[in-house]
């Protein structure tokens, strides 16, 4: 049995705008086992990057459960939530988020210097941790390259690879084609999808494109703040 990572039950999340309250997210169930790869579709503002946002543990629901790991949410600590947010998840988004002065091996790195699992690692591993990923990614020819040099494929492969080097369990991927023409956005689905297969990454998509949705396992939808299959 697939071991349960992410379950919500209930969520509801409400914003305070000037008119009032606005319900974002109305009651959703939702839950994600490893190795699942699953997208989430919806218009803008149907609350999408909300729910992403309390499952990446980067907000709070406003009522409802939200387990992680089989243990309730109001139950971590501050100081567990951060380690979690930076060990359990990757992200990945739109437009890659990657530091522009920084090489290729220096945007990978970057969650190596917040986590504590590898607090203690040696140069040597780290280096050849991050070749590894780069070369599993195919990018491993670019590791000294600055990540402006580099095509929007070629950019969204190095975002996988920082999402992926501390061996994180779920990848959250906000429009991740988005930004790719359709060949490249094909490559980098059939990438996520080796992924979740060869290391049983869970994969949680938002997008609008259903061609990227119809490669999930389950597409669920959004609209105005409910989910649904
Ligand atoms: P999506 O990602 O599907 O575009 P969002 O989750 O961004 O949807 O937004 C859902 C609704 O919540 C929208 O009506 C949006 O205007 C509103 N909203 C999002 N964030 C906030 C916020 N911080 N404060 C107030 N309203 C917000």
């Amino acid at each position: 049995m697939a071991e349960e990572i992410i379950r919500l039950t209930n969520i509801t999340k409400t914003y305070k705008n000037k008119e009032g309250t606005l319900d974002a997210i109305k009651k959703v169930d939702f839950s994600v086992n490893e190795n699942d790869m699953v997208a989430i579709m919806g218009e803008s503002g149907s609350g999408k990057s909300s729910l992403l946002n309390i499952i990446g543990l980067l907000d709070e629901q406003t009522s409802g459960d939200y387990y992680l790991l089989g243990k309730s949410t109001k139950e971590y600590k501050e100081k567990q939530k951060a380690k979690l947010r930076n060990e359990l998840f990757g992200f990945v988004m739109q437009d890659f988020a990657l530091v522009d002065q920084y090489t290729v091996y220096e945007n990978v790195e970057i969650p190596f210097l917040y986590s504590n699992k590898f607090k203690g690692i040696s140069k040597t591993d780290k280096n050849t941790k991050i070749k590894e990923i780069l070369d599993k990614l195919g990018i491993g020819d670019k590791i000294n390259e600055r990540s402006t040099n580099l095509s929007g494929g070629q950019r969204q492969r190095v975002s996988i690879a920082r999402a992926l080097v501390v061996d994180s369990k779920v990848i959250i991927a906000d429009e991740p084609t988005g930004a790719l023409d359709e060949k490249t956005a094909d490559e980098i689905m059939e990438l996520l999808r080796q992924i979740n297969k060869e290391y049983g990454v869970a994969v949680i998509i938002v997008t609008h494109d259903r061609k990227v949705a119809d490669r999930c396992d389950k597409i669920y939808h959004m609209e105005n703040g409910k989910l649904f299959l």
